[in-house]
Order: C-alpha cells, then sequence, then structure tokens
C-alpha cells in the first residue's frame, strides 16, 4: 500500500488556492498573536489561554462547558465515543464525514454502527428521522444519537434551516437520543443565515467548531457541551493522545480567528456566489448554486472528468478538489480575493475551451 497523503508538487506554486478553506495560511497578525500568547501545560489545566479559547467558545455556542482538540476529526471521535456504547446505532446523513471520511473510527473507536438517512443538500427531514426509529426490542440496537453537519459539506455546504434542525432535534430527543452536530462550518451557518451561532446550535446536546476551516488559524477546533458531558469526554481526549501541553499559542491562533475572522466569512460568501455565477457561464458545466463558501459542479458536459479539470488548472496554479468522477469542488476563504475568483473563472474557461 502506497503511503499517503502524497508529497505535493511544490515545483509550481498555486497561486489560486480553491482546494478547501483549510488552506489560509495563519496570517502576521495572527502569528504575533500566537508568539505573545500566555501558556502554561493544557493537559494539567494550567494554560490560561486555552480555558479563554474554551470560555469564549462555549459562551457562544451557548453552552456550559467546552474543551479545545487538535482537530476537528477528534472532536467528532470523542464525542461519539462519550454518547455511546459499542453496538448502539447513529443516525446521520448517508454523506456525513463521520461516515466517509474518518477512516471508520466510530467503529473502530466506539464499537458504533451508522445508518446513513437520504435528503437532499446533506439534510434529512424529521419525517425520514421518524421512519427510521426502531422499535425498542432486544433484537435492535440502541439508538443512541442522531448526528447533523452544519453547513453539510458534501450537501454543497448547504445550511440546516433553523425550522428544520429543531424538528429533527425534537424527534431524536422523543425518543431518547441525544443529537451531536459536527459543526466543522458552523460558523459559515450563522452568518449565512444572520443568526447568532447560540441559536443555530441551541437545539443540539452537542457541537464543535473548526477554527482551521475558513477562520484562518493552523490547528484546533473546540467541543462545546454540558459540563459532565465535557468532563467524561476528557477521558477520550486523554486516551486517544489528545491532550497538549503549551497549547495555548495554538488557543491564541482561534482567539485571535474569533475576534477578527468571523464577520468577514460573509466575503467569502459573497465570493463564492461570484465564482457559480462565473463558473455558471462556461459552456458544459453545471453549478450547484452556494448557500455558504463551497461551490459544487458537474463537469461532464464538458468532456472533462472533474480529476482532468483539476489536473489541466494545476500547472497554471489553480487548485480545486475532486469530489466525484464529474464533481468538482472549489472553495473560497480568507485568502483567496474577489479579484482571483474572476482569473480563476478566466483559466477554467480558457482550459475547458482548449
Ligand atoms: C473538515 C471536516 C471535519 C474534520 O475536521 P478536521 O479538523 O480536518 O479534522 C469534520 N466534519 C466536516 C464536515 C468537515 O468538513
Amino acid at each position: 500500500m502506497s503511503y499517503e497523503p502524497k508529497r505535493a508538487d511544490f515545483s509550481v506554486p498555486v497561486r489560486i488556492n480553491l482546494y478547501s478553506d483549510t488552506q489560509t495560511r495563519p496570517s502576521p497578525a495572527m502569528k504575533e498573536a500566537m508568539m505573545a500568547a500566555e501558556v502554561g501545560d493544557e493537559q494539567g489545566g494550567s494554560d490560561p489561554t486555552v480555558w479563554e479559547l474554551c470560555d469564549r467558545t462555549a459562551a457562544l455556542l451557548g453552552k456550559e462547558a467546552a474543551m479545545f482538540m487538535p482537530s476537528g476529526t477528534m472532536c467528532n471521535q470523542v464525542a461519539l465515543a462519550t454518547h455511546c456504547r459499542p453496538g448502539d446505532e447513529i443516525l446521520a446523513h448517508e454523506d456525513a464525514h463521520i461516515q466517509s471520511s474518518e477512516a471508520g473510527g466510530p467503529g473502530a473507536i466506539s464499537g458504533v454502527m451508522i445508518r446513513g438517512l437520504p435528503g437532499a443538500r446533506g439534510i434529512f427531514s424529521a419525517d425520514t428521522l421518524r421512519d427510521a426509529i426502531r422499535p425498542v426490542s432486544r433484537y435492535a440496537p440502541a439508538q443512541r444519537l442522531v448526528e447533523v453537519e452544519q453547513t453539510a459539506n458534501k450537501g454543497g455546504g448547504a445550511c440546516w434551516p433553523i425550522g428544520d434542525l429543531k424538528a429533527v432535534a425534537d424527534v431524536a430527543h422523543q425518543h431518547g437520543m441525544k443529537v451531536h452536530m459536527d459543526g466543522a462550518r458552523v460558523l459559515n451557518a450563522a452568518v449565512a443565515l444572520g443568526v447568532a451561532a447560540a441559536d443555530v446550535v441551541a437545539d443540539c446536546d452537542t457541537v464543535w467548531l473548526d477554527f482551521t476551516k475558513g477562520l484562518g488559524a493552523p490547528l484546533g477546533a473546540v467541543l462545546a457541551g454540558p459540563g459532565d458531558f465535557i468532563g467524561e469526554a476528557w477521558r477520550w481526549k486523554q486516551r486517544l493522545g489528545g491532550s497538549m501541553r503549551q497549547g495555548g499559542m495554538n488557543a491564541a491562533a482561534c482567539i485571535y480567528a474569533l475576534q477578527h475572522n468571523v464577520a468577514r466569512l460573509a466575503e467569502d460568501h459573497a465570493n463564492a456566489a461570484g465564482l457559480a455565477h462565473g463558473m455558471a457561464q462556461i459552456p458544459g458545466i453545471v453549478v450547484e448554486m452556494p448557500e455558504t463558501n463551497m461551490v459544487f459542479f458537474d463537469t461532464k458536459g464538458a468532456g472533462l472528468t472533474a480529476a482532468e479539470l483539476a489536473a489541466r488548472l494545476r500547472p497554471l496554479g489553480v487548485t480545486i478538489s475532486v469530489s466525484g468522477s464529474y464533481r468538482g469542488r472549489a472553495c473560497t476563504h480568507l485568502d483567496v480575493t474577489a479579484a482571483q475568483i474572476e482569473e480563476a473563472v478566466a483559466i477554467m474557461r480558457s482550459v475547458i475551451a482548449a
């Protein structure tokens, strides 16, 4: 088996990086905040900057307590392990990140099963959830948790409307299940919906947000929920090796992101709308109109696979990601300007015409 990830080709510089909103570099001001951070031993509870980040995030999300972790994947895995016991069933969208992109962690770490629910744009309805509820019986797995993604990544960055989310959470709670939100981009949803983040997550028992998705930090995610839940989750964080030492340097970058990089997500959404509009004019490209910062598109009509389009763009300094044979994705973020979006559209047009 070959090792992954493959080493990037550094010989051709990437000028317009639409591969993902994870591709941002920490800004000089963010680095200064990191350099100035007061630090301690995060694992031992003596890093004041990590506590400050946790307090700020808990307040932002309207939850009692929060915990800093190295990645969003670890937030999901720790949350699932804390909520569930081996043999339990989790109900989630069939395209959920926990299902497709976490290396089988729910099975390997928590011993749980995931039942994938259908629904357009990564969102399932309360009726679909209700239909998936099993009668309580010794034959059936215990259904412990409903998981939702806000925004829905493979759903095109779609936002769960607050009312739909409440209806789903109500069904879950009526059946004794908890609701966990993969909030990798929950602040994109809050900005796009024009609703306070705490209101977006109010119906979820636990939620995390990623500081490396469009918020511009180099590392870190924060899981929030009830105090006793976070207390239990700490054992899993320790067990998986997620406890840190002078984590305050990274927490300082995240605090900087909360202070400076949240409201500006609206610019990314405007750039994504501009990109979608521009790409929609390219013959053969069918664009899914974005709600937030991700533009998914179909390349079939252009006679190219998404991978072929990506390979033709790369030597010209533009990167996109591939999400299916003919499905590509371009993401906007704070290191892509409106002028670069226009340039990227022109480059796409020219490679497709060639
Ligand atoms: C990126 C992402 C994750 C994982 O976060 P990492 O910080 O990369 O581990 C989880 N869920 C969704 C929806 C994501 O987009």
